[in-house]
């Protein structure tokens, strides 16, 4: 016997599940029909604030202020609006087992959850030091950041660790850059070490990556790159006090955060549904392979009809809106109506210190750097395109105006040809505007 049942579950209150469940109210939804469970002891909220403004020493960002949709521009959802719509918020519930066959979910508390529909919105988890055996990594003060409560840590080491030194562990990915802006905002002394040659290698270009590496240079903030950490020591109080690098570097620690990638939560499905590329397959409208169950968010590979290619994306935008094609694509199934395949533009950003950046489209191909990429300009501006098949396929931009980052979303878009890449070198930004 079912503890509970529900026409529609959402499993996951993260980005996804918020915005999901603001699109079942949109289309309609009556009481009692969704629950939302959520690990998490919080309503949904915009987790990229983590790494951002909830780290910021003064006005910091907090609950209830980040609580979606506002991170997209739209109503805030708070706990009570869940309340008013008549859709079940299951808080600090972890679902250990799904039945997809029997559409049951099972909690960590023995508690099972029946469903007509799910959606699954269970994100992605962090690759920990830890399971790879690396020698001292479960030592205090060694943080990962995926979820508020890792935030919350964080913060409060922050704070009694004041003035102290700060190692990133891998910190070449944006996440950890902008770990390395908030703890350096905060005061701390920062180094930042990553294996690769340069910071986020899988999008920056070396030409990207010099001016982000320059701008923290001059902020202070110390880049090691080429090695990894081999181990931690502590002290008598079990917290960490050193990073023991593999090039033979130890650097002092009173606080090291890791960022060594993620992975997406599929393991309650595994041997259940069909996978590709390390997440669950899906259509264009977020069906999996199981009838009735759709995925969404970070842990969904699904077509990326621009590129004919199916792919996962790890970022906010496409969890906001895979969300919100799920659910129309639910309610259209429902009224036998039909809604158009997802047709997503991959659109990426991150924030530091005072900059900015927005990408569009596909990082393939030739690449042409544009603008004023001194770290040391006042007002820096600068950007990237991607070249491929004679067309422009990817668009980059540091410090844009919401009107020079809407002319390269849609140069990305419309993909124009490139007869002369040095004239477009020198058109730059001007090339973008004029599309
Ligand atoms: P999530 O938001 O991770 O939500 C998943 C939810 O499911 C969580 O609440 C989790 O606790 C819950 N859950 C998982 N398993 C279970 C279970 N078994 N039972 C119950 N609940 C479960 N993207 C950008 O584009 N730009 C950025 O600047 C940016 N910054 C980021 C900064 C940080 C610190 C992080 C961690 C991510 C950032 N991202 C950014 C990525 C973006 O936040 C994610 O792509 C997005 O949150 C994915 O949404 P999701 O709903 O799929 O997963």
């Amino acid at each position: 016997m079912a503890d509970k049942s529900f026409k529609y579950v959402i499993l996951g209150g993260g980005v996804a599940g918020g915005y999901a469940a603001r699109e079942f109210a949109k289309q309609g939804v009556q009481p009692g029909e969704l629950a939302v469970i959520s690990k998490e002891a919080v309503a949904p909220y915009e987790r990229p604030a983590l790494s951002k403004a909830y780290l910021f020493p003064e006005s910091p960002a907090r609950l209830p202020g980040l609580h979606v949709c506002v991170g997209s521009g739209g109503e805030r959802l708070l706990p009570d609006w869940y309340k008013e719509k008549g859709i079940e918020l299951i808080l600090s519930t972890e679902i250990v087992k799904a039945d997809l066959p029997g559409k049951t979910l099972i909690s960590a508390d023995g508690k099972s959850f029946k469903y007509q529909i799910l959606i699954i919105a269970t994100g992605s988890t962090v690759i920990k030091l830890s399971d790879f055996g690396v020698q001292g990594a479960d030592a205090k003060n060694i943080f990962y950041l995926r979820e508020i409560d890792d935030a919350d840590k964080l913060n409060e080491a922050i704070k009694a660790k004041k003035n102290g030194k700060a190692v990133i562990v891998g910190g070449g990915g944006y996440i950890g850059l902008e770990l390395g802006a908030a703890l350096r905002i905060n005061n701390l002394d920062v180094t930042m070490v990553y294996p690769e040659p340069w910071c986020m290698p899988r999008l920056f270009t070396s030409g990207i990556a010099a001016f982000y590496e320059g701008y923290y240079a001059n902020k202070g903030i110390k880049i090691i790159k080429g090695t990894v950490a081999v181990g931690f020591s502590a002290n008598s109080e079990g917290e960490v006090t050193e990073v023991k690098l593999k090039d033979g570097n130890v650097l002092g620690a009173d606080i090291a955060v890791v960022g060594v990638g993620g992975r997406p939560l599929t393991a309650l499905f595994k041997g259940q549904v069909e996978e590709e590329k390390g997440g669950i397959k899906t259509d264009g409208f977020f069906k999996t392979s199981v009838p009735d169950v759709y995925a969404v968010g970070d842990v969904v590979t699904f077509p990326l009809k621009l590129y004919n290619e199916n792919r996962r994306v790890e970022h906010v935008d496409h969890a906001r809106k895979s969300a919100e094609q799920a659910v129309k694509a639910i309610k259209a199934s429902e009224e036998g109506k039909s809604i158009d395949a997802y047709d997503y533009l991959p659109y990426f950003y991150s924030r530091a210190f005072d900059l900015s950046w927005q990408f569009y489209g596909d990082n393939v191909g030739d690449t042409v750097l544009f603008g004023d990429s001194n770290p040391a300009s006042p007002k820096a501006k600068f950007g990237s395109y991607w070249i491929k098949d004679g067309k422009v396929v990817g668009a980059f931009l540091e410090g844009g105006t919401p009107e020079e980052n809407k002319a390269v979303a849609n140069v990305a878009r419309v993909q124009p040809p490139v007869e002369n890449v040095d004239q477009l070198a020198k058109e730059g930004l001007s090339f973008a505007s004029k599309i």
